[in-house]
């Protein structure tokens, strides 16, 4: 297949580029390293089956030649790079996404959409799954982000339903593993970062917040099992009396166009979190208690039946194997 991946030098793109040519496609990826990196391909370059492009995903996309599928990952995705970039944050989500969508509808190509757990918001049901519709503040900060991949969401269903593209959406809980910008401001990257330096690891709030954290092999092995899963795949139609009564009357079966969670379940409050990378990096770094981010949800953790059910995925990599691989990469690139 030629597969076109959006934000493909940064950090979850990088990895599906180099995936993708590892199992025989030829990758098409433009990004215009606003937070991705060429060091990420650097390695890629000059192979056969892989082009890379600089460009704003935002402007009018133009790609010589057919392409059996568009990935979009373009976007800021750490809370500090898209509250330091709110525009270029809601662009990228919403331009972005309609530009990457007609590209797909004019080549015929399957369209897979990066969303993001963000989608929940706060949430107020835990863990959460994808029939959750949310809990956003679209005025807050971080609405930005939540509110642009929303909005890609809702154009992804539009073009599957009024043009007929066959499209997915992911919905990417937080994610792992080397690749990371250093500086990026996301906790794992902060913590590990701090803790090799021998300086403070930054816990906001008082650290009792949770996530699930996934490794990225993990994740991108689930993110490709859904660009490849067969098109007609339904899940078969619950038939228990409660999620009967609980469904709307239109709503059908589940198809492989509805959004998907894709995540590791093993939640951790931030705070456990900061003392596992403290006791494998081993440098005695202290913690430090820094003010809570406006808005920061109180609890994440996805719910993967759907993933487990339709793509028969789920994570293998524990969290102690994930973090030591981490900390290694850090270990060459910071010290
Ligand atoms: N966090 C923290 N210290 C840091 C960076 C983040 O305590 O140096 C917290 C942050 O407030 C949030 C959690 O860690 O509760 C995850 O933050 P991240 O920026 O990685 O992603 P998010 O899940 O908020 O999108």
């Amino acid at each position: 297949m030629r597969i076109l991946i959006t934000g493909g030098a940064g950090f979850l793109g990088s990895h599906l580029c180099q995936r993708l040519i590892g199992m025989g496609h030829e990758v098409v990826c433009v990004d215009n390293l606003m937070t991705g990196s060429m060091d990420n391909v650097a390695h890629l370059l000059g192979h056969a089956r892989f082009a890379f492009v600089k460009y704003n995903v935002c402007d009018y996309l133009h790609v010589a030649g057919p392409l059996d599928a568009v990935m979009h990952f373009a976007s800021p995705a750490s809370p500090q790079d898209y509250l330091e970039m709110p525009i270029a944050t809601l662009k990228v989500g919403a331009l972005g996404t309609h530009k990457a969508l007609g590209l797909a509808k004019a080549k015929t190509a399957r369209f897979l959409l990066a969303s993001t757990s963000e989608v929940y918001g706060d949430p107020l049901v835990s863990p959460q799954k994808e029939d959750y519709w949310g809990n956003v503040n679209p005025i807050s900060p971080r609405g930005v982000y939540d509110e642009a991949k929303r909005f890609a969401e809702a154009m992804t269903m539009a073009y599957h339903r009024y043009h007929g593209v066959d499209t997915r959406i992911v919905r990417i809980f937080n994610t792992y593993g080397p690749s990371m910008r250093p500086h990026d401001g996301r906790v794992v990257s902060n913590f590990i970062v701090q803790a090799l330096a021998g300086t403070p690891l930054t816990v906001y709030g008082n650290g009792s917040q949770t996530r699930s954290f996934c490794y990225v092999d993990d994740l991108v092995e689930g993110i490709t099992r859904l660009l490849f899963v067969a098109s007609d795949r339904t899940l078969e139609q619950r038939t228990d009396r409660q999620s009967f009564l609980s469904r709307t009357e239109t709503s059908q079966s589940e198809t492989v166009h509805d959004p998907i969670n894709i995540g590791n379940p093993h939640e951790l409050t931030v705070l456990e979190i900061a003392q596992k990378v403290q006791a494998l990096v081993g440098t005695g770094a202290p913690l430090e208690f820094k003010p809570l981010p406006v808005d920061d949800p109180k609890v994440r953790r996805p719910d993967i039946t759907r993933a487990r059910k339709f793509l028969d995925w789920e994570p293998k990599v524990n969290l102690e194997d994930g973090l030591t691989r981490t900390i290694e990469y850090f270990r060459k690139r910071c010290i």
